[in-house]
């Protein structure tokens, strides 16, 4: 059976089960499988992507859940298409923003909310999800989770660091949803979560758990269709090899593709492109990783100072040597971003989102430093356009279309609770209500 151990080392070892309905493990590590299984090569000619991922989950999983139950949780929760387009030369996008949502964390979150909800139905438990956003996470999970029985879910989101269209996501649902604006940035939200999970006496009283990028069900969803571009590709265009570009905030996205180039999709480069909360890039320059408060930019989504997946990939990679054999990091900056989503609109027609933007550019970047022309590169485009249309019309003068999944949002009424940004204002806030 394949046991997930804490990045940290200190506490014990513990089923999928368990790591799934803890998140944090309580030495305040990640949790992470002992054993990653490796791909039968019949897995690259699956070209149906819940058949694909039913395959994957299979060797992440083993038998911690039954192989129907499974099944039936894929095909459930991934029930949208995920196109792939070449935009120009060898540079192709592939769109995680076709879910309910219109952000690639709907892969995460609907997958991760329907094991939780089989586990739970199996023990009669009842469970408080807490999870930190800056945008786009919240509001997977909040639809994700959405009437779920026996699950509780809070949100803290940065006020006013978050689109109008996502606050309406994130605050709108109601019933088993509520919505926390904190006075503070992401990283408050995200230090308020984690100290709640380390605080004894709350834990007695309620049984949390965290739906953030640290929850290794968030986490494995994110590896299957790394596998689905390159069957895709090598289908059409008999690739033997692949380079990703994922715009990277927290970098589980990212953790999601290295595990599935440790399974054995065959990756010759993962570019990591950041905007200018570029920790990761800087260690992988100078083997140094240096946290610090994040900056807001227009890919908000990624304003991330402490990278919370960092110490996952250190877990794959024992030096900074061994992670840049397989990673190359590029720091995107605003200007930078808005230009290249003129320009790549301008040239191609296609109109990125800013994610989408910082991950164009690193691709640019990447080309100008070396030469790989008979390699497909694919560049993950991670939210809709339309999410970030303020952005986009300030600079380009041009209104993206809204699809219908959010603009049923922006029809309904704000309902948030406004907090500060210290960890008892959440938790008088959990015990009070
Ligand atoms: C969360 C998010 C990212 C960053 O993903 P990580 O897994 O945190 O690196 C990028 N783009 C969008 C639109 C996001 O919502």
């Amino acid at each position: 059976m394949i046991k997930y151990f804490s990045t940290e080392h200190k506490s014990k070892e513990v089923s999928f089960k368990d790591a799934i309905i803890t998140g944090l493990a309580p030495d305040r590590g990640l949790y992470f499988p002992d054993i990653i299984n490796k791909f039968d090569d019949k897995i690259f000619d699956i070209l149906k992507f819940p058949e694909l991922s039913f395959e994957i989950s299979k060797l992440l999983i083993e038998d911690a859940i039954p192989e129907n139950d499974l099944k039936k949780i894929i095909f459930d929760a991934f029930n949208f298409q995920i196109p792939i387009k070449n935009i120009k030369d060898n540079i192709y996008v592939m769109e995680l923003f076709h879910g309910p949502t219109a952000a690639f964390k709907d892969f995460g979150a609907r997958f991760m909310a329907r094991v939780l909800s089989f586990f739970l139905s199996k023990s009669n438990q009842k469970i408080t999800i807490l999870v930190a956003t800056s945008g786009d996470t919240g509001s997977a999970v909040a639809k994700g989770f959405y009437k779920v029985p026996n699950i509780d879910v809070v949100i803290l989101y940065p006020s006013k660091k978050v689109s109008f269209l996502q606050e309406k996501q994130l605050t709108t649902l109601g019933e088993n949803i509520t919505a926390l604006e904190v006075d503070g940035t992401f990283d408050d939200c995200q230090n308020m979560v984690k100290e709640a999970f380390i605080d004894k006496s709350l834990n007695e009283k309620f049984t949390l758990s965290s739906a953030n990028s640290i929850n290794i069900g968030r986490l494995y969803p994110q590896s299957f269709y790394y596998v689905w571009a390159y069957n895709f590709l090598k289908n059409q265009a008999g690739c033997k090899e692949i380079i990703f570009c994922t715009p990277s905030g927290n970098f589980g996205n990212l953790t999601g593709g290295l595990i599935a180039k440790r399974m054995g999709l065959p990756v010759k480069k993962f570019i990591a492109a950041t905007n200018i909360n570029d920790v990761v890039p800087e260690y992988l320059d100078t083997g140094i990783f240096k946290p610090r408060p994040s900056l807001a930019t227009h890919s908000n989504a990624m304003d991330v100072g402490n990278p919370s997946n960092f110490a996952r990939m250190t877990t794959l990679y024992k030096t900074k040597d061994d992670m840049k054999r397989d990673i190359v990091g590029y720091k995107i900056t605003d200007k930078e971003t808005v230009d290249t989503i003129k320009n790549v609109y301008e040239k191609t027609g296609y109109l990125l989102d800013p994610h989408g933007a910082v991950a164009y550019k690193a691709i640019e970047f990447y080309k100008n430093d070396n030469v790989e022309n008979n390699i497909p590169m694919v560049f993950l485009e991670t939210a809709h356009p339309a999410k970030f249309n303020e952005v986009i019309k300030d600079n380009l003068g041009i209104d993206v279309n809204i699809p219908k999944v959010l603009k049923e949002a922006l029809k309904l009424e704000k309902k948030s609770i406004k907090i500060g940004n210290r960890y008892e204002d959440l938790k008088s806030f959990l015990e009070n209500r």
